[in-house]
């Protein structure tokens, strides 16, 4: 018997791509961690580390989504997201570097209370890169958007991008990303169980868990809810996409295998909790890696707690995926201990 002959369906590789991040991305062990833990051995893999535009997981997904505003020859670009979202910050310098117009349509919907979070951070480099940036209040989104889609010539005219870049063809990103961490897992002689990682889009979950199913790893991909203020939410929102994969990339082996993890969101999206700050500051003083308060810092307290509850019995070695959003780091600042 010999390895299995896995790929990823003929329709996936088909798909047009441009070249934006620095890949593969290091997977490495943070054994000071895992060993103050006395858990699994935790591998860490470094999607901080894309290599464009300060790193984070969006940069894969545009790979795709932008390949595809050029065979359609659009020549701009409109997104969504929060005040200080990555995604937006990415999008922003691809197109930059594409040669595309890039609008972004930002709402206020975190109310974390810092002088700069309307200027610093993320903002201030979606003005260096060059985007046009509409910034609204929750209610005033749907005109602002109605207006922005007018004045770039109606629908179909320009390339309309989902917030967190999640729509079915920005999952493959992380299809491709899974035949990336199966390589890594090989390479380091090591099967783990389980991955984590922030979820709220959920395209890098969809993405993860579909390429793991297509290349027949038995991983379980372990979204940590940092959005939604019920977890059942990001569920509906992962099967639609996993529907919808289903549909354009082909049908699957197995049933992508994934969970929700909810229980670490705290106050609300883009409010970080003390336990979440009290494990940012532990991988920070034994690791020198740091995590963002807003995405990554969640999924790594929920690892950490995991491993305290005994969730890894009898498991070696669990993978958890930094997925970037250090540069929010600018507008958290303050009220930090
Ligand atoms: C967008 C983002 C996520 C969440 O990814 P989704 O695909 O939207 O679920 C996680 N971490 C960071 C830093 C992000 O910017």
């Amino acid at each position: 018997m010999g390895t299995p002959v896995v790929s990823l369906p003929a329709t996936f590789e088909g798909l047009p791509r441009v070249e934006l991040a620095t890949l593969p991305t290091p997977l490495m062990p943070l054994d000071r961690l895992s060993e103050e833990l006395g858990g699994p051995r935790i591998w860490l893999k470094r999607d901080d580390l894309t290599g464009f535009a300060l790193g984070g997981n969006k940069v894969r997904k545009l790979e795709y989504l932008l390949a595809e505003a050029q065979a359609l020859g659009q020549k701009a670009v409109l997104t969504f997201g929060a005040v200080q979202s990555n995604h937006a910050r990415q999008t922003a310098a691809a197109c930059a570097r594409l040669g595309l117009d890039c609008h972004l349509l930002l709402t206020r919907r975190v109310p974390w209370a810092h002088p700069g979070y309307e200027r610093g951070g993320n903002r201030l480099l979606d003005e260096l890169y060059g985007a046009a940036v509409t910034l609204v209040d929750l209610e005033d989104a749907w005109p602002a958007y109605d207006r922005l889609v007018t004045e770039l010539g109606g629908v179909g005219a320009f390339c309309e991008i989902p917030a967190g870049g999640s729509s079915v063809l920005g999952t493959a990103g992380y299809v491709r990303a899974a035949a990336e961490l199966v390589a890594d897992f090989a390479a380091a002689g090591i099967a783990p169980a389980r991955l984590y990682h922030a979820s709220a889009s959920a395209g890098t979950q969809a993405g993860l868990s579909y390429g793991l199913a297509a290349l027949a790893a038995p991983v379980t991909v372990c979204g940590v809810n940092v959005y939604h203020p019920n977890s059942l939410r990001l569920r509906e929102r992962l099967r639609t996409l996993q529907r919808g994969q289903i549909e354009r990339f082909g049908p699957l082996p197995a049933l992508p295998d994934f969970e929700i993890v909810g229980g670490y969101l705290g106050p609300g999206y883009g409010l970080p909790t003390p336990a979440e700050r009290a494990a940012i500051a532990l991988c920070a003083r034994l690791e020198g890696v740091l995590f963002d308060p807003v995405y990554s810092g969640k999924a790594l307290h929920a690892l950490l707690d995991h491993v305290a509850l005994g969730v890894f019995e009898g498991e070696s070695d669990v993978v958890l995926l930094h997925s970037g959003g250090t540069a929010a780091w600018a507008v958290y600042d303050n009220d930090w201990d």
